[in-house]
């Protein structure tokens, strides 16, 4: 009977609780241990200027290079880690580690460019959060504008303590992007009250743009609402040339996507981009 049946897929599908927490406590101990043991990485993905191809930007994205499940990525683990609290140590490391080598290059005579690190709501609605920023530009040389912290919209839900942290990181100097817009469920009264400076398209717009209307529809008036507000934009998950003539003509200031490059590791996005300065040099 379906009543059967319907016990049969229960026993099938429902998740089995137990195995789910002894997977997340497990996850946690990997975790910790990855940090410890310096299992973790950071790979780098450039943002380019639409108006002259120049990089004027990288996005800096965590990697576990996990000993036996190899390189795992942020989708993985990144929800355990916020759960668990272990975003905030594992955080820390990687603004430290995306500074630092920010400094690096522009030491190497790279031209300047900003490094676009992300956050959670968790490490950003710490207490103690602009002094820790403070402190690692401090420590690592890097002037302040030369750092883009990127939040989604879900951090702003608490609106007071988002509104007080940002106006400290925009006395300190550091710049704001929304990553993700549009993907969120928070209101749009956000954007006229807090200091951001940048807006990022979602990818889920910028992809099937060219048979999506409504995608078009989006993507055009994420921009101009942009612009009224002062804010620039940065489109994310660019993969054709398509893509990059409609942000063009819609004048988006910036792209990012495998049309110019997968996030690469450390040597290769160095290689990378001293190829392109040869190019424009
Ligand atoms: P995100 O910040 O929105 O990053 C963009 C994601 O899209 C990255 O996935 C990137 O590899 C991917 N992507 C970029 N261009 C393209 C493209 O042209 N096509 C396609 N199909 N994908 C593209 P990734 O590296 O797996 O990161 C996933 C998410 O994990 C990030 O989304 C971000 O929310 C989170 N994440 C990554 N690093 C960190 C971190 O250090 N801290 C925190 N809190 N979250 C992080
Ligand atoms: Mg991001
Ligand atoms: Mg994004
Ligand atoms: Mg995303």
């Amino acid at each position: 009977s379906a009543k059967e049946r319907g016990k049969n897929s229960y026993h099938m599908y429902a998740p089995d609780l137990q195995q789910i927490t002894s997977d997340k406590m497990f996850i946690q101990n990997e975790l910790n241990r990855a940090l410890a043991l310096g299992e973790l990485d950071l790979y780098y993905q450039p943002q380019i200027s639409v108006g002259n191809g120049d990089i004027v930007g990288m996005e800096a994205l965590l990697r576990w290079n996990h000993p036996e499940r190899g390189l795992v990525s942020p989708d993985q683990f990144i929800a355990v880690a916020e759960e668990t609290g272990l975003i905030v140590p594992i955080g820390e490391w990687v603004l430290q580690t995306a500074c630092k080598q920010n400094k690096e290059w522009q030491n190497q005579g790279l031209p300047p460019i900003r490094m676009a690190v992300n956050l959670s709501a968790r490490q950003f609605l710490k207490k103690d959060f602009t002094q820790m920023v403070a402190d690692i530009l401090e420590q690592t040389g890097l002037a302040p504008h030369y750092l883009e912290l990127e939040i989604t919209e879900s951090t702003m839900i608490d609106v007071h303590r988002a509104c007080s942290t940002l106006a400290e990181l925009k006395q300190l100097g550091v710049h704001i992007a929304i990553d993700d817009f549009g993907t969120g469920y928070s209101s749009l009264s956000y954007l006229k009250e807090f200091p951001l400076n940048r807006l990022k398209i979602d990818r889920s717009f910028v992809r099937d743009m060219k048979q999506s209307p409504s995608n078009r529809a989006i993507v055009s008036t994420i921009i101009a609402m942009a612009h009224h507000l002062e804010l620039r934009v940065i489109a994310e998950g660019v993969e054709t040339d398509d893509e990059l003539a409609f942000l063009q003509e819609h004048l988006c200031e910036e792209v990012q996507g495998y049309l110019f490059s997968k996030p690469l590791p450390l040597d290769e996005i160095t290689t990378y981009m001293q190829q392109r300065k040869q190019k424009i040099s």
